[in-house]
């Protein structure tokens, strides 16, 4: 009998797997066993995961990338734009004034 028979459950998705699709979350990088962690509240590093939610965590992990740039940048340009509308009233606002004023 080889470890391909034995059936585990994951301890994160308590998806029954073969022993050998289980790997400790010791030996997966920290930055994606957090994803997992967030995906599997109940799961902690401590224990055995499967690949599939290694791969799951992966792809989050990812996508956290991904997005973190994006975000960021149509951000930046959303405050440039106020800041140019503000540069814009304010010449308005000087013109209205010395217009006014005379
Ligand atoms: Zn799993």
């Amino acid at each position: 009998m080889t470890s391909e028979h034995i059936v585990v459950v994951c301890p994160a998705c308590q998806q029954p797997r073969h022993a050998d699709q289980l790997i400790s979350g010791k030996l997966i990088p920290p930055e994606v066993a957090v994803q997992i962690a967030h995906q599997h509240p109940d799961w902690s590093p401590d224990q055995c995961v499967c690949e599939v939610c290694v791969r799951q965590g992966k792809a989050g992990y990812l996508e956290g990338l991904l997005e973190g740039p994006i975000i960021l940048f149509s951000q930046r340009k959303q405050a440039q734009r106020d800041r140019m509308r503000a540069q814009n009233d304010y010449r308005v606002n000087l013109k209205e004034s010395w217009k006014s004023g005379i």
